[in-house]
């Protein structure tokens, strides 16, 4: 079966990974000059700025996991210890460690009833029923009974455990208002705590593309050849990139859902363009400050996390030298800013930029000017799973005409594992259903063959 990938971030890179390891013939298109999406890298001045993701997530990413063990290169991943400063509003600062979400119980602002009620409130999550793959949205969408993620977590950690646990574990992780998430997603983090642990590639996160790409000779990877159109033939289907028109059996759809929804006009039923068009996108921002000279040698912080600050523009503040070998030249020091979406609408990238300095001599101490800041902003930075929103877009896969199928974290949470997960799935759909049959002539043209 002749297949084309249309986009090659991780979920794209899964796809053709998984096709060829199925003996497919494989095109990948990818509209930007690399691989990788919003996990690739950036190459400045002898920093390796990611331009995207920061870290994997231990257990609670299996399919990376194991992807990663099949491609030989599970045992290079360097682990993180994340520790973390929580700042309060009044520049108090606590200890914990990212990947333990238990050590935020060790927070000083909780009396001994806060404490009781939120262990309460962690244990019953964990004796009741809940989704055992964190990122498969299939799952999570038997789980989200429609409550939201602040409602939910007031209720069950009370007031001070949504301050101090909720909204800065899962603002560093979506830069949202926790009233704009469903609640499947912590819920299953909370009841598989102990799987928890961070690590990232020595070349960062943006190796995983590059690993996935080499683990599979023979696929063709169009770099800057955005797919522009695609059209059923009366043996598949034709894909327009980059002015040229390649005829395929089969299409793994995996960019962003806007952009997979124009795409697909006129091919899939309208209700699932719509579907795709209306699914919910963050504004995301982050900025990497970045000092030749490190100004702050000794610390053993790598992770500034604001708690209880209505008014912070930022969500996290991350020593990116700490995170992985290379991420900085030697002796210097890059300080990763990560900012909340909501404040982002009234902001410049210079104030960003600004912010962004600030906020890294908030968290780690005073310090010169930096070398360079960069700016990373996405209008469109990451999909928002409030309730309701894993069952309406998984739904959409039911509507695929055969031979087509979709991938893309967008189905779960922004997220790695949600990535790899959905590639994998659409190459498994694809090998399951078979290529588009032989259209009828009535059925040529009209694209639901
Ligand atoms: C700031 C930030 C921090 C993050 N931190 C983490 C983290 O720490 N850990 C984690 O696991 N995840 C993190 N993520 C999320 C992670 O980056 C995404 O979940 C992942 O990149 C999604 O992969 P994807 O393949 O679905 O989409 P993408 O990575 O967006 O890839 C889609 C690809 O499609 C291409 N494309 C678009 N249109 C076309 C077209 N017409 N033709 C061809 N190609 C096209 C795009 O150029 C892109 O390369 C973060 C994301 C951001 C933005």
């Amino acid at each position: 079966m002749k297949t084309a990938v249309i986009g090659a971030g991780p979920a794209g890179c899964t796809a053709a990974y998984t096709l060829r390891r199925q003996g497919h013939e494989v095109e990948v298109f990818e509209a930007a000059d690399r691989v990788g999406g919003r996990t690739s890298q950036l190459m400045r001045e002898g920093f390796n700025l990611g331009s995207g993701a920061l870290f994997l997530m231990g257990g609670i990413y299996p399919r990376t996991n194991a992807i990663l063990k099949e491609l030989g290169h599970y045992e290079e991943l360097v682990p993180w210890d994340a520790q973390t400063h929580v700042i309060d509003a009044d520049g108090r600062r606590y200890v914990v460690k990212f990947d333990q979400v238990m050590s935020f119980l060790k927070l000083p602002v909780f009396s001994v009833k806060d404490k009781a009620r939120i262990a309460a409130g962690v244990a019953r999550q964990l004796l009741s029923r809940g989704p055992k793959r964190c990122f498969d949205g299939a799952e999570l969408a038997r789980y989200d009974r429609g409550e939201t993620l602040e409602t939910w977590s007031r209720r069950v950690l009370g007031d001070k455990g949504h301050d101090y646990i909720t909204v800065p574990y899962m603002g560093f992780l979506y830069a949202v208002p926790m009233s704009w998430l469903s609640t499947s997603l912590y819920q299953a983090i909370l009841q598989q705590f102990y799987k928890l642990s961070l690590s990232v590639p020595p070349r960062g996160i943006g190796q995983i593309c590059d690993w996935l790409v080499e683990g599979s000779p023979g696929a063709r990877v169009h770099l800057s050849t955005p797919a522009e159109a695609i059209t059923r033939t009366p043996s598949g289907y034709a894909v327009t990139a980059g002015g040229e028109t390649y005829e395929v059996d089969a299409i793994v759809v995996a960019c962003e859902p806007g952009v997979a929804a124009d795409l697909l006009a006129g091919l899939v039923p309208e209700e699932a363009t719509t579907k795709l068009r209306v699914c919910r996108y963050s504004e995301y921002a982050h900025a990497q400050v970045c000092w030749e000279q490190n100004p702050w040698p000794g610390s053993k912080i790598s992770v500034a996390l604001p708690a209880n600050m209505p008014d912070a523009v930022w969500g996290a503040a991350v020593l990116q030298s700490h995170r992985h070998p290379g991420a900085v030249p030697p002796g210097g020091e890059a300080v990763g800013v990560y900012f909340y979406t909501p404040p982002l609408a009234g902001m410049t990238d210079e104030e960003i930029g600004r912010a962004a300095v600030d906020a890294a001599r908030l968290a780690y101490g005073d310090a010169p000017e930096p070398s360079f800041v960069h700016v990373f902003h996405y209008r469109r930075g990451l999909s928002i799973a409030g309730p309701g929103h894993y069952a309406t877009l998984n739904s959409v896969h039911l509507e695929m005409p055969p031979g087509i199928t979709l991938a893309g974290d967008y189905f779960a949470h922004a997220g790695v594992e949600a990535a790899i997960f959905s590639g994998e799935l659409a190459a498994q759909r694809l090998r399951a259903a078979g290529p588009a049959p032989v259209a009828t002539p009535a059925g040529v043209g009209d694209g639901l063959g």
